[in-house]
């Protein structure tokens, strides 16, 4: 029998054709390196490139396994299913575009069995990313810290370590929308973070339009803390509390100058019933998200479907 394998190295592949290659040529002599058994898992996440292909041929080497899904799930989706086939004792995530140098791994495990820690995130170091994707990254970033409770600095890199047990607890939880390093914040204990280097997209464009991304971060805050609704929810008592003074204010008005004047505050009090109904619709959408969620988790279903898993047959 083959013996234990000790790394296991997941990453998640949506049209990354550009770049599959160069990843591979740079992984595999790092891993080497390590002296360790390893298991390289490339996740196709529904490419609708060439990606598969590459993929599909990758698998004829012995330490790499391709786990193929039946259409995109997202990227934490998708590592969630290349969890659930690593064996490693000790498990690195990264992306697939080489914006996180594969060279920067030997020290994640070095950091990692030295102080041994449950989880090892990175904060990255001259980040390489357009100011438009910094700024929602910084402010999530803030959130995060805030709701987690763990001061970790860089929460959008996932260039990390994960020990087989916290590993193991999130494949457990059968949860939608989530966000890999929170949710290991949950359970790994001993939670340290390194800095590292960040890169250039090798090629290809990133798979985060600005709707995607507001999306992911919604599922970060509304994942792991009820933080929007509590903001809903004291914003409204708020907007009440100026309305009954206001309302106040145009009752004494009126009877201090009479029904011409009210008649002519009419537009007023549309005005700020439009603010009013808008609000509600508002805080009806945040409510809707909860429901949503509550929705998903009631069904059931998967959070992923493999359609095969391709390693060389033995
Ligand atoms: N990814 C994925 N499914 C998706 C979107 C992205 O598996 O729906 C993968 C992608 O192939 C890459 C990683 O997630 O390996 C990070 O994506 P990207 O580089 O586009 O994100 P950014 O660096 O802009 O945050
Ligand atoms: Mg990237």
């Amino acid at each position: 029998m083959a013996d234990k394998t000790q790394v296991s190295v997941v990453i998640p592949v949506y049209n990354e054709e550009a770049n599959l290659p160069a990843l591979i040529d740079r992984l595999i002599p790092v891993i080497r390196g390590l002296g360790k058994s390893f298991e390289i898992i490339l996740i196709d996440d529904g490419s609708s490139d060439n990606s598969l292909a590459l993929l599909k041929e990758y698998s004829q080497q012995e330490q790499i396994k391709i786990v193929e899904l039946t259409r995109n799930y997202g990227q934490h989706a998708a590592i969630l299913a290349g969890f659930s086939v690593c064996s490693g004792d000790i498990v690195i995530t990264m992306d697939a575009d080489l914006q996180n140098p594969p060279e920067e791994i030997p020290r994640l495990i070095q950091v990692m069995e030295e102080g041994s820690y449950d989880v090892v995130g990175t904060i990255r170091k001259g980040r390489r990313d357009s100011f438009l994707r910094i700024l929602p990254s910084k402010l999530v970033n803030m959130v995060a810290r805030k709701i987690t409770g763990v001061s970790m600095n860089d929460w959008g890199c996932m260039l990390r370590a994960y020990r087989r047990p916290v590993v193991e607890r999130m494949i457990e939880c059968h949860e939608h929308a989530t966000f890999i390093p929170a949710l290991a914040t949950v359970f790994g204990k001993r939670i340290t973070e390194i800095e590292v280097g960040h890169e250039e997209r090798h090629g290809g464009k990133s798979n985060y339009p600005l709707g995607k991304l507001i999306n992911l971060q919604f599922d970060l805050v509304a994942s792991f803390s009820d933080f929007p609704i509590k903001l809903i929810m004291y914003g409204g008592i708020l907007m009440s509390f100026l309305g009954v003074c206001f309302g106040a204010v145009l009752a004494i008005a009126r009877l201090a100058y009479g029904a011409i004047w009210a008649a002519e505050g009419v537009f007023t009090l549309f005005a700020i019933l439009f603010v009013f109904v808008g609000l509600q619709f508002f805080a009806l959408g945040v409510i809707g998200e909860y429901i949503g969620r509550i929705y998903l988790e009631v069904r059931k279903r998967p959070e992923y479907v493999i359609e095969h898993i391709h390693a060389k047959s033995s």
